[in-house]
């Protein structure tokens, strides 16, 4: 295969969504696959839409994934390349300037440059859909400047692919409709024609087409959830592609080595964010327990002090307990929000109706208190730091009058919720005194009640 050249040809004019990333990671695995060379261009025709800071996500976000590229232009700054390749082929009679009645202002004529077509049926072979036949007729000589001087999109496209030495389109299908006009210009303009694929889009979860325009599907979004890049990396590789080893986790450079267009899908996938969110799990349990106690402890202390409550050292003696139970840093926030971890940092306010085990009346629920208060005041500050310890001292008891009779109204006056971690391992991360003391308030509170 001669040198492969592909291009990263994203139109700035939304955050870089998930939709130009896969264009990207695509893009990136075949030429990395072929030794092959990357040109980013930024299509920037559009002028009302298009916005610097657009441009900036893009980069920063497919950076952050780790994809990277060898050449960087605009397609607004080609432009006189553009105007001087259209001024030839109006010279060598293969376009033409033509004064025609605008449509917007009836009664106004204005010039605008034409195609030669000739006229006839195209096709295309494209590496995942197979032959693609055009009857190029009904283009008419077809519009591709609206003056000499200002060339239309389709026109820049075709000449910066040619001038760049383009040797495979790799995009997606909704480009399929413009390829028959590209192929027509492409010719007019003598350039070869590069191998076409144009892979299926994802769709939302609902099935409907995602839309860049919606924030909610921009890499930026999920970055900020919190998500890892090699997870939401791996994620959109897969999304419309299998390896041929079926492995479903991947670095970079197995991806590299794995990747071929003809094993891309020819029907699109549904982005699924349960299944991203088990990608996200993976990674972060590859993290070491350092690094992943850093992170972790700073998103909990924002959460934490965003909720009104103060921080203090027990903290830190969730951080386990939250690394079994999320697959994303954001779910520390909206675990924090929803008061997963209040026991943590403040004592519960308790519902005295809820404090005795099922079947239980507030004398029973007393009784068993009184009984766990009494164990728990034997054991030391050390053995507290300890849950199995905790358990320890509690079991036998349990067992003799029953578990749910006994730990129910232990865990409810620790934390104050129907569902919350086990009691012992709330006593050891509150310690002692905390864990006596909200048992005597749920002592008192059956009391009064
Ligand atoms: N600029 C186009 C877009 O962002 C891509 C054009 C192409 O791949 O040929 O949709």
């Amino acid at each position: 295969m001669e040198k492969v050249r592909v291009r990263y040809p994203p139109s700035p004019t939304g955050y870089c969504h998930v939709g130009t990333a896969r264009m990207a990671v695509v893009n990136y695995l075949f030429a990395k696959k072929h030794g092959g060379k990357i040109f980013f261009r930024s299509e920037d025709t559009d002028k009302e839409r298009s916005k610097r800071e657009y441009e900036e996500d893009i980069i920063e976000q497919l950076h952050w994934l780790g994809l990277g590229w060898d050449d960087f232009s605009r397609t607004t700054e080609l432009v006189e390349s553009h105007k001087t390749a259209m001024h030839k082929l109006v010279g060598e009679d293969k376009a033409y300037v033509s004064k025609e009645e605008s449509k917007k202002n009836p009664g106004e004529f204005v010039e605008v440059v034409r195609l030669r077509n000739p006229g006839r049926s195209v096709t295309f072979t494209d590496v995942i859909r197979g032959d693609i036949t055009f009857d190029t007729t009904e283009l008419g000589d077809f519009v591709i400047g609206r003056a000499i001087d200002d060339p239309l999109y389709n026109f820049a496209v075709v000449y910066d692919d040619g001038t760049q030495g383009i040797t495979h389109v790799i995009r997606g299908e909704d480009h399929i409709s413009n390829t028959p006009r590209q192929i027509l210009i492409q010719e007019a303009l003598g350039f070869p024609r590069p191998v076409y694929a144009h892979y299926p889009l994802h769709l939302g979860a609902d099935k409907s087409k995602l839309s860049k325009r919606t924030g909610d599907v921009a890499v930026r979004s999920y970055r900020e959830k919190g998500f890892l890049s090699p997870a939401l990396l791996n994620y959109i590789a897969i999304l419309g592609w299998t390896p041929p080893s079926g492995k479903e986790i991947l670095s970079l450079d197995e991806m590299v080595a794995e990747f071929e267009l003809e094993n891309l899908h020819k029907s699109g996938a549904v982005f699924d964010m349960e299944k991203l969110r088990w990608y996200n799990r993976h990674y972060l349990s590859e993290m070491s327990v350092e690094d992943f106690n850093a992170h972790a402890l700073t998103v909990l202390r924002a959460a934490i002090t965003a909720r009104n409550l103060s921080w203090n050292d027990a903290g830190e003696k969730i951080l386990s307990l939250i690394r079994e139970k999320i697959s994303v840093w954001g779910d520390i926030s909206d675990l924090v929000a929803e008061g997963e971890f209040d026991f943590a940092f403040s004592a519960p306010v308790l519902d005295p109706a809820k404090i005795p085990g099922k079947g239980d009346d507030a004398a029973a629920g007393a009784k068993h208190l009184h009984h766990v208060r009494a164990l728990l005041e034997k054991l030391s500050e050390a053995d507290f730091r300890d849950s199995e310890r905790v358990k320890a001292a509690l079991w036998d008891y349990a067992t003799e009058a029953g578990r749910g009779s006994v730990l129910w109204p232990l865990r409810y006056s620790l934390s104050g919720r129907e569902k919350s971690p086990d009691p012992f391992l709330i006593a050891s991360v509150i310690g002692k005194s905390s864990t006596i003391e909200r048992v005597e308030i749920a002592l008192n509170t059956l009391q009064s009640s």
